[in-house]
């Protein structure tokens, strides 16, 4: 049995900020703004694999009113994530991201960017694809006002897992 789910983010540019994308600072003059590392590719990772059990949000788990995920690591947070998954009896398996933007070419980053991201999920990066593309000049995106990111995320059932007692967010919602 495999679980499906899909993510979207989108951060907007700033000075002074570093661009963090899947984990993998890349050299830019401009970084995205947001209240973590504003990663919006690992971000929209994170809704895409809590959206495969029904555990809401990236915002339901770190809300960004909390301080103390004040410029956090997106990765760690996504591995915070996958814990929280794995103790409902589901496992990543598979992970496809696109990430829109004009600039700066991503191409030679992406084999870096799927390392990052197959880390905490315990996969190989050979399971986890990213992509890159514009958005030919046209809205926010090519303005070069910001960047959006998309994902899909496959789970499996962890083997050795106990049987499901609920449906796997209906703890999370209660909580
Ligand atoms: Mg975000």
């Amino acid at each position: 049995m495999i679980r499906v789910g899909i993510g979207y983010d989108s951060h907007r540019f700033a000075e002074g900020r570093l661009l963090v994308l899947a984990g993998v600072t890349i050299p830019f003059a401009r970084g995205l703004t947001g209240h973590s590392d504003a990663d919006v590719a690992t971000h929209a990772c994170i809704d895409a694999l809590l959206g495969a059990v029904g555990m809401g949000d990236i915002g339901s788990h770190f809300p960004d009113t909390d301080p103390e995920y004040s410029g956090a690591d997106s990765i760690a947070l996504m591995a915070e994530v996958h814990r929280r998954i794995r103790s409902t009896g589901w496992t990543a398996n598979q992970v496809d991201v696109t990430v829109i933007l004009e600039l700066p070419r991503l191409g030679p980053h992406l084999d870096a960017m799927r390392e990052r991201l197959a880390g905490p999920l315990g996969i190989a990066p050979a399971d986890v694809s990213v992509k890159a593309t514009t958005n030919e000049g046209m809205g926010f995106i090519g303005r070069g006002e910001g960047v959006a990111a998309m994902a899909v995320a496959t789970l499996r059932r962890l083997e050795a897992a106990p049987p499901l007692q609920s449906r796997p967010g209906d703890s999370l919602q209660q909580a």
